[in-house]
């Protein structure tokens, strides 16, 4: 007899995992598969020397007790388990630009962000104030995020625009900068984003600030762990190369590269958009549905190097940098020219521990 899952999760990244996850502590019999190797997407690591890389996730925020990921976390029963290391108090992130020698900090807890940047920018303390009220109000209004088991969102928050909404809190050019200076967490396009996107990611940080100490790849492990105790499967090398729909055009099966079936009542998909509607077939989806999906502009990409310093070389930092050649590349950091190599270098210390 076939077998026939509540749900079926495509893809193991933080996104599958924790769905399915959820689902299986609700009691519903729940399979994930992923395609590589190692499961956790963007939380995979991999290691040289026994030394462990993150590649993905290199620090998080909101993990301290009652902020919204620990709360998560402590839902999906790993937050126990994870060996973490609390970010530099006064500057988790410092953001340089060309041969100024400063490094201007953004610091953990709301009155020490603003304390901390006031020792540069000592005429900016109200505008700094309004600047963290403004965070915290457009918080608020994204229920689940703060894990409240509402529905509704705001249009007048969705539709604010990062760039304005920073030169509305200040005219000073370099505090604008190095307000926008994480701005690589989401792709660095500060004139498209909407500003409720720049406040629910540096709210988290400024809240609390962690590095994995084994690397990301921790939490998916964990996870996996726990799935696998409520019951659930999870398969790698399983990539999704067909999806089924029976007579009734409703979806009932998936289909691996090896071509192995998987039926379940419901699906969930973890993996990017456009993959999945190639999966699905494009002529299945409502016209307007597909043309708004194929009219993004693909994300960008980043370059990394990942660099072992022989050991008393310099001290191991305990907070990122990110640089910028001028206050200005901040705005268009995620425009790539060829002409300029590196024009904007971040640089993430990991939280070593050796392999073995
Ligand atoms: C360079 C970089 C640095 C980052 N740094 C941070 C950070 O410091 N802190 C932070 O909080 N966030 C960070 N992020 C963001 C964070 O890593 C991601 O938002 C998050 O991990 C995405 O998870 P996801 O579940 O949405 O998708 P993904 O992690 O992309 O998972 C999708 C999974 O689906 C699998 N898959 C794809 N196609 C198929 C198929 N056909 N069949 C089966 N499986 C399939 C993939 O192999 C993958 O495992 C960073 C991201 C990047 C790229």
């Amino acid at each position: 007899m076939k077998k026939t899952y509540d749900i079926l999760i495509i893809g193991s990244g933080i996104g599958g995992l924790v769905s399915a996850l959820i689902l299986a502590k609700e009691g519903l019999k729940v399979c994930v598969l992923e395609k590589n190797n190692q499961y956790g997407g963007n939380l995979q690591t991999f290691s040289r020397d026994k030394l462990i890389f993150d590649t993905g996730v290199h620090y998080l925020g909101g993990l301290s007790k009652g902020q919204n990921l620990h709360q998560f976390f402590s839902y999906l029963e790993i937050m126990d388990d994870l060996e973490l290391q609390k970010m530099n108090e006064n500057g988790y992130d410092k953001i340089t630009f060309g041969d100024d020698e400063i490094e201007y900090p953004h610091a953990q807890g709301y009155d020490n962000f603003v304390e901390q940047l006031s020792n540069y920018f000592p005429e900016e303390i109200e505008n700094l104030e309004d600047y963290c009220e403004e965070i915290q109000r457009v918080c608020n209004y994204f229920p689940r995020y703060n894990l409240i088991g509402k529905d509704s969102y705001s249009e007048e928050i969705l539709h604010l625009n990062t760039k304005r909404f920073i030169e509305s809190i200040t005219q000073n050019k370099k505090l604008q900068s190095v307000l926008l200076g994480s701005n690589f967490l989401y792709a660095g396009d500060s004139e498209n984003i909407p500003f409720y996107v720049h406040a629910l990611t540096v709210n988290s940080y400024i809240q609390s600030a962690y590095k994995c100490v084994k690397g990301g790849s921790q939490i998916s492990k964990l996870l996996i762990r726990k799935l696998r105790e409520y019951g659930a499967e999870v398969h790698k090398h399983s990539e999704v190369a067909d999806i089924i729909f029976n007579e009734n055009n409703v979806l009932s099966s998936v289909k691996t590269k090896s071509g192995k079936e998987f039926f379940a009542k419901q699906f969930i998909s973890n993996i990017e958009i456009r993959s999945l509607t190639r999966l699905i077939g494009e002529e299945r989806l409502k016209k307007s549905f597909l043309n708004r999906v194929l009219s993004w502009e693909p994300v960008s990409s980043c370059f990394s190097v990942y660099l072992v310093l022989k050991p008393q070389t310099i001290p191991n930092f305990n907070y990122n940098i990110y640089h910028y050649s001028s206050e200005e590349s901040v705005w268009n950091a995620y425009r790539y020219d060829e002409k300029i190599v590196a024009r904007n270098l971040y640089a993430f210390f990991h939280a070593f521990k050796t392999s073995s």
